[in-house]
């Protein structure tokens, strides 16, 4: 029997662990090893995996209809739509549904030409916005792109979090500046308070439009419903992705009101709006509600974020983060201190080759969190005594 490695293109990183169960914070493989799920597989997790609500939705679903096209109205879908309206900044407007991060951006490019009638492009220096081919032209990471170019043509790039060199960049020619509020996958990198601000004055002030991918940023991984909450800006095009199907895949791209509707045929996607996505997608946001866990996310990524600076460990560059979306910056590659975490139970993710990142369910306790800080301490101090594996 051929492995899952030895079968998958070869695109994807493994970890050579089968995961089989899930519930909360954690995650089991096939012997029945217990890990705490510190990556929430890459930030999707945020209510936890296999929340009763969110599964007895999908169940009652599964009942009624699994699939209908977005042609016909739902009642599964109308109610998403509504929600994500009352939950974006600014008055309501329109929504599109896709499937992932990626496509919820494309869409975004697509309208933000549509509707400027302008073709220009410009995103951050580290920024990430997915791997398909438009979305990719605004992904950085010469990692990603390698092999690709030439993507878009009409793309700038500019640094994170200085408004000034954005009064060159946006010009008439320019439909979209697309902008993460706080960088996931570049290394978690917070901009000043006031940038995002200046970043939609400059783009109103030449006609572009301001697209905020917070694809991971969003559904309370910051300690706000949305990240954009933490500077009271209203975007033009805001895009979901990731954390919001409760585990599903579904992602959503909404239009500030004034900003549509778009032609009919500007976009499509069979699967966008799928109602068993968009039942799970309404039990999670009742869940992120009700159980308040964005607040859950602030005081538990504060009290990370204050253990891991404590480690004072010499060979920690620095830690930086909001909510609960925290990096370590090491002085050395993460490689084999992930590797260390997992055989602890304790499952991280990289960013970039330095650093350890942590994106865990908002479900998490206090005691996970001390865990993980300890776990931590000690992959560091193992690895200074020679290896970062236990007993090595
Ligand atoms: N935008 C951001 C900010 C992301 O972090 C990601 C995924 N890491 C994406 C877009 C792409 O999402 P997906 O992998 O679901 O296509």
């Amino acid at each position: 029997m051929l492995t899952e490695p030895e079968m998958e293109s070869g695109a994807v990183s493994k970890r050579g662990i089968e995961i089989v169960r899930g519930s909360g914070a954690h995650i089991w493989d096939a012997d029945g090893k217990r890990y705490l799920d510190m990556g929430a597989s890459y930030g999707v997790c945020n209510v936890g995996h296999c929340h009763p609500r969110v599964v007895s939705a999908i169940t009652e679903q599964a009942r009624q209809l699994v699939h209908i096209s977005s042609s016909y109205d739902n009642p599964a879908r109308r109610e998403l739509m509504e929600r994500l309206l009352e939950m974006a900044p600014g008055t309501g407007g329109r929504v599109f549904l896709s499937n992932s991060g990626t496509e919820a951006v494309e869409a975004a490019l697509k309208f933000a030409v549509h509707l400027t009638d302008r073709t220009g492009l410009v995103a951050a220096k580290r920024g990430f916005h997915g791997r398909t081919l438009g979305s990719l032209s605004l992904t950085w990471g010469p990692k990603h792109r390698k092999g690709f170019e030439e993507l878009l043509p009409k793309t700038t790039f500019v640094p994170y979090g200085d408004p000034e060199p954005l009064k060159d960049a946006i010009t008439k020619d320019t439909a979209a500046l697309v902008l993460e509020p706080v960088q996931g996958e570049g290394g978690v990198h917070l901009p000043p308070e006031d940038y995002l601000q200046a970043a939609a004055d400059i783009c109103h002030d030449r006609g572009a439009l301001l697209v905020v991918d917070e694809v991971q940023t969003g559904l309370g991984r910051t300690g706000r419903t949305l990240a954009v909450e933490h500077s009271d800006l209203v975007p033009d095009i805001l895009c979901l992705g990731k954390a919001l199907g409760g585990g599903m895949p579904i992602a959503a791209t909404i239009l500030q009101e004034g900003h549509g509707p778009v032609a009919r045929g500007t976009h499509g996607s069979t699967f966008g709006g799928n109602p068993l996505a968009c039942a799970a997608a309404n039990a999670t946001l009742s869940v992120l509600r009700d159980e308040g866990l964005a607040d859950r996310a602030e005081a538990l990524g504060h009290r990370l974020l204050l253990g891991l600076e404590a480690l004072e460990d010499p060979m920690v560059r620095e830690v930086r983060g909001i909510g609960l979306m925290v990096g370590l910056e090491l002085k050395r590659t993460a490689g084999p201190h992930l590797r260390g975490l997992m055989d602890r139970g304790i499952g991280a993710i990289p960013s970039g080759a330095t650093m350890i990142r942590f994106l865990p369910p908002l479900v998490i306790g206090e005691e996970d969190v001390d865990d993980t800080v300890a776990a931590v301490k000690d992959v560091l101090g193992s690895s200074q005594n020679g290896g970062a594996t236990p007993g090595s």
